[in-house]
């Protein structure tokens, strides 16, 4: 079941501030509070969906391809798009993830080093 509680849902209806790199009416990016490399960008589609998994289940694909549609945008407002990045998303416990609400994580700035 999705928490409405969540921080994401916070943000999604504007309860809780946060530094938006992009919006529009399926999507919304912005700065990790705690930014673990030089740029450090989340990515949060605005239907209630708590995991890759649920977000696949409750979108049609149109909201699908906007979304990562948006993510092309993003990198190319943070310049990122030829010097590289890294897409995370961590869904579930196994994947570590700590907010409930289905999020990529965009990541660069810097080189990263390989996950090995
Ligand atoms: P995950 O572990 O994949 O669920 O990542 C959750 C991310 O959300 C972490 O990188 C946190 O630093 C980030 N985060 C938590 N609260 C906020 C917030 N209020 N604004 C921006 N990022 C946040």
């Amino acid at each position: 079941m999705y928490d409405e509680n969540n921080i994401f849902a916070k943000i999604l209806r504007k309860e809780i501030p946060c530094n938006i790199v992009y919006e529009d009416d399926t999507s919304l990016f912005f700065y990790d509070i705690n930014p673990l490399f030089k740029i450090h960008v989340l990515g949060i589609p605005k239907i209630a969906c708590k995991d890759y998994s649920d977000f696949i289940e409750k979108s049609d694909p149109s909201l699908r391809s906007q979304f990562f549609e948006n993510i092309k945008i993003v990198l190319d407002k943070l310049d990122i798009s030829k010097s590289g990045f890294r897409l995370v998303s961590n869904s579930g416990t196994d994947g570590g993830q700590e907010v409930p609400h289905f999020h990529v994580h965009i990541l660069g700035g810097e080189k990263i080093s390989a996950i090995k």
